[in-house]
């Protein structure tokens, strides 16, 4: 096995400073693909029992094992709470993860998509087809370049705006500044809905308290929901949220018992449990 710097004795660690004294490890069976792009450090992994992985910058972004986790309440928590989403815009998620789950509304005609590395576009078309098959829908349009300069050109364009981030450390860190999320206002048509990475309840509470004041002062509702990502650090997860209208904590259409019975994570049930925060977190982001 090719040696490399998050790669010990048969293992990947995942070790970083948004998660000091802490390191997820999985056991490894080879390395795929190893390379550097112009932004970040692309590695994809097969493990030994979670299926592939892609790390970027020695940061887990997906397993096979649990990406459908996250992929869905990304996508259909924002899509469900919005009553008529047609046109979207996704930032990041260059694995094609989003757009495969944004894919199954039906009301969506246009999928604009922003990611700034086209070298994780073409790895994942390479080793995670199941994920960058996304990218074969006809409704997606793809723009590579900075999701924050590509938003600053937008106005009331998009009905819901999914932020599919990396974590604030290197391309991904202008991503969670408020004049981003100004951008991302600005963006929106009347009665639209954005949702970004909203990082963990446990592990990242600053970064969660601050994106939700930002989202509280520019946006008519705002709210945070947290599930379970078992390969993400501490295993949990957020989005943060901001509507121009809709309430975000339920969902406005009935959800086709056709694409119920293709989800593993999201129903309509844990749409609304999402919201339903642990009482610390509840009272760290009421009294903001
Ligand atoms: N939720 C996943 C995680 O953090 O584990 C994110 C997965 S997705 C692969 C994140 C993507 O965001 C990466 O492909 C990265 O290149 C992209 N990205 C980072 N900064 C960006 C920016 N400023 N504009 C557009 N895409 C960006």
């Amino acid at each position: 096995m090719k040696h490399t710097r998050h790669v010990k004795d048969g293992w990947f660690y995942e070790t970083c400073p948004m998660w000091p004294g802490m390191a997820l490890s999985l056991e490894i069976k080879n390395i795929l693909y190893d390379e550097k792009s112009l932004f970040q450090h692309i590695q994809v992994f097969e493990t030994q029992n979670h299926g592939k992985m892609l790390a970027l910058d020695g940061i887990i972004q997906l397993t096979q094992f649990d990406e459908f986790s996250y992929q869905e309440m990304l996508a259909h928590v924002p899509l469900f709470a919005h009553p008529n989403p047609e046109t979207i815009l996704v930032i990041g998620g260059g694995d094609g993860g989003i757009l495969r789950e944004a894919g199954r509304h039906t009301c969506v005609t246009t999928m604009d998509f922003c990611e700034i590395d086209d070298m994780v576009i073409q790895v994942s078309k390479q080793f995670l087809p199941d994920l960058a098959c996304g990218f074969d829908d006809p409704r997606v349009n793809v723009f590579i370049g900075d999701g924050a300069a590509f938003v600053r050109e937008k106005t009331g364009v998009y009905d819901v705006i999914i932020v599919d981030s990396s974590d604030p450390i290197g391309p991904g860190e202008v991503l969670f500044k408020q004049p981003f999320y100004e951008c991302l206002k600005n963006a929106l048509k009347p009665g639209g809905i954005i949702a970004t990475q909203g990082e963990s309840i446990f592990l990242h509470k600053d970064c969660v308290i601050n994106l939700a004041k930002i989202t509280r002062d520019l946006f008519d509702r705002q709210a945070y929901a947290s599930f379970m990502v078992p390969t993400y650090p501490g295993g949990n997860i957020g989005i943060c949220l901001g509507s121009l209208g809709p309430d975000l904590t339920r969902p406005a259409r009935k959800i086709d018992p056709g694409i119920q019975e293709q989800l593993k994570y999201y129903s309509p049930e844990i749409h609304k449990a999402a919201f339903v925060l642990p009482y610390f977190a509840r009272k760290m982001l009421e009294h903001l």
